[in-house]
């Protein structure tokens, strides 16, 4: 079920989007039959799980992180994170950057923007977004690549909502990409990567549409 899940989801996504599969809460024997179809493009959300996941699984995985990182927990993972895509302050940029200097390794960031209705503790808006992007441009972080945004829509039904907020932050991304060599927007989870990919997301974070029914 889990391959079937994945192939018809790649086809679905083709060349258009990159499928992240969101491995969160589901068993290692789960994420090794999705690893057997020879995906190897899996995140979590808490660093946690990511080290005990990580440690257990092929080495050849890129492990994408789409949870709150806390400072002090960046150390932990610099050693073989591939791309943290919530990142939302400069100070944690620099932290980044750091441990990716003493691990002698480049890790791909995103900046998490704030686009949902709904209150919520993480991201930035596009102000802070601006201020940040200009900021990190005057200091030499050698060792991380910012490649683009991503956002998490409101958790609704309201179709005609969540295609304006993914359209917002794409307006916002093509405002930036030019400037900062952006390839990467990370937009769309199971219930409304459809309307991502058709906003312009180039990478969808999907959990329960390969693991589910
Ligand atoms: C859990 C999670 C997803 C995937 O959610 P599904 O509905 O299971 O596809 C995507 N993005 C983030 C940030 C998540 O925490």
């Amino acid at each position: 079920m889990i391959a079937e899940n994945i192939s018809t989801l790649k086809q679905e996504l083709g060349l258009k989007a990159d499928l992240l599969i969101v491995s969160k809460n589901r068993s290692i024997e789960e994420i090794e039959a999705a690893y057997q179809t020879g995906h190897r493009l899996f995140a979590e959300n808490r660093v946690q799980a990511l080290l005990e996941r990580a440690d257990t699984l092929p080495k050849d995985i890129s492990w994408h992180l789409i949870g709150h990182l806390q400072t002090n927990k960046v150390k932990y993972i610099a050693p073989f994170i591939s791309c943290i895509q919530s990142v939302d302050s400069l100070k944690l940029l620099k932290v980044i950057n750091e441990h990716a200097l003493i691990n002698g390794r480049t890790i791909d960031c995103l900046l998490q923007i704030y686009i949902a209705e709904e209150e919520t503790k993480f991201g930035m808006d596009e102000k802070e977004c601006r201020a940040i992007l200009e900021l990190q441009a005057l200091i030499p972080l050698s060792n991380i690549r910012i490649r683009g945004l991503m956002g998490m829509a409101s958790n609704t039904n309201d179709e005609a909502q969540i295609k304006k907020e993914f359209t917002g932050l794409k307006k916002l991304y093509d405002s930036l990409q030019q400037t900062y060599h952006f390839d990467m927007l990370s937009m769309g989870m199971s219930s409304d990567y459809r309307i991502a990919v058709a906003c312009g997301s180039t990478i969808v974070r999907i959990g329960s549409r390969v693991f589910e029914g």
